[in-house]
């Protein structure tokens, strides 16, 4: 009875099967070097493990901002950018005005309102997966207080039109630019709009370039807006741990970790070349470290794929998304696996 609100209530689902080849998360394949592993057990070492963790986490966010070229009082650590969107969606507005965001995208927008019993406007992105204005506006009337858009946009891989993002905020509307994948593209990203705006802010994360484990998620936004919304933030949310070894990954791996993007960036292109030599294959556009395809059928697709081996997100259960698989980039010897098995695949079928 207490729980009642939960009933009817999706949480967040994810692909766990396990499989030889994993490219359903949107990881980065790659495992951080020995060498630097060894530096982190060094600092892991020396945490004091009965104490608290600094709440103000000074010290990463000193390096981070050094990562992003702002400064640490631009910045609000989450764990996880997915605490941030809970974050943004708790204290931005009023609670019972709507949340706004388009379709298919990222679904914690959709969970985080939900639990939080927010008013959701979900509008639908046009058939290349862009935004379109007529839906914007439409949106708009509805008056929402918050914006999500995850540009690059995940399950989709294509980066949202900016004058359509800036659009939306100069409609009075607080507008968080989820930047999860701008590691991957080449594309103008939000940071020099977040810096000087009172309603643009910008959500990062190291969990697509080599960090989901520690959960690390950054929101960047002009000082005052970040003052703000870290006083809402809970006061220990990144662990000693996280900041230690934020701290040495950022600073000694920072190389390591470019060489990783530059190998993912490079990979793309070669695995989707590949396929779009594949008559029965749709491939779609992507600035981001995985992509999406069309296929004949896309449930059936996706279990012989496991049966191969590989373990790709089944997208096609979710509108527009029919026979819809996204599939993330991997190391060369994986991404060869995986061509392998969708040639075998699809000449079944
Ligand atoms: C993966 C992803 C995130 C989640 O990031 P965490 O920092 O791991 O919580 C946020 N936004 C988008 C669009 C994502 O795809």
């Amino acid at each position: 009875m207490f729980l009642d609100r939960l009933k009817n209530f999706k949480s967040y689902k994810t692909e766990t099967t396990p499989c030889r080849v994993k490219l359903s998360s949107n990881e980065n394949p790659y495992e951080l070097p020995e060498w630097l592993k060894e530096r982190i057990s060094e600092e892991v070492k020396k945490i004091p493990f009965n104490r608290y963790p600094d709440p103000t986490s000074k010290e990463l966010k000193e390096v981070i901002a050094d990562f992003y070229g702002v400064k640490p009082e631009n910045i609000v650590l989450g764990n996880g950018s997915d605490e941030l969107i809970h974050l943004l969606i708790t204290v931005v507005g009023e609670i019972n005005k709507p949340v706004m965001y388009p379709v298919p995208t990222f679904p914690m927008y959709q969970v985080s309102a939900d639990i939080l019993g927010r008013p959701k406007i979900e509008f639908p992105l046009d058939s290349n997966f862009q935004l379109s204005k007529k839906e914007i506006d439409k949106a708009i009337e509805k008056n929402p207080q918050l914006a999500f858009f995850a540009s690059p946009n995940n399950p989709t891989g294509n980066t949202f039109d900016k004058n359509l993002i800036k659009y939306t905020a100069e409609n009075n509307i607080f507008t968080a630019v989820d930047e999860a994948y701008i590691d991957f593209s080449d594309k103008e990203n939000f940071l020099i709009e977040a810096l000087s705006s009172d309603r643009i802010v910008v959500l990062r994360t190291m969990s697509k370039i080599g960090l989901a484990g520690i959960r690390l998620g950054v929101l960047i936004a002009r000082e005052d807006i970040a003052m703000e919304i870290d006083k809402a933030r809970p006061p220990f949310n990144i662990t000693y741990p996280t900041q230690v070894i934020g701290k040495v990954v950022l600073t000694e791996g920072r190389e390591e970790i470019k060489k990783q993007i530059e190998k993912i960036i490079s990979e793309r292109k070669r695995v989707m070349n590949e396929l779009e030599k594949i008559e029965k294959i749709k491939v779609y556009p992507s600035d981001a470290n995985f992509f999406l395809i069309k296929v004949p059928d896309g449930d059936k697709v996706h279990k012989l794929l496991i049966q191969e081996g590989v373990l790709v997100r089944n997208m096609s259960h979710l509108p527009m998304m029919e026979n819809c698989l996204r599939v993330s980039i991997g190391k060369p010897e994986e991404n060869d696996f995986f061509l392998n098995a969708v040639k075998k695949v699809i000449k079944e079928i």
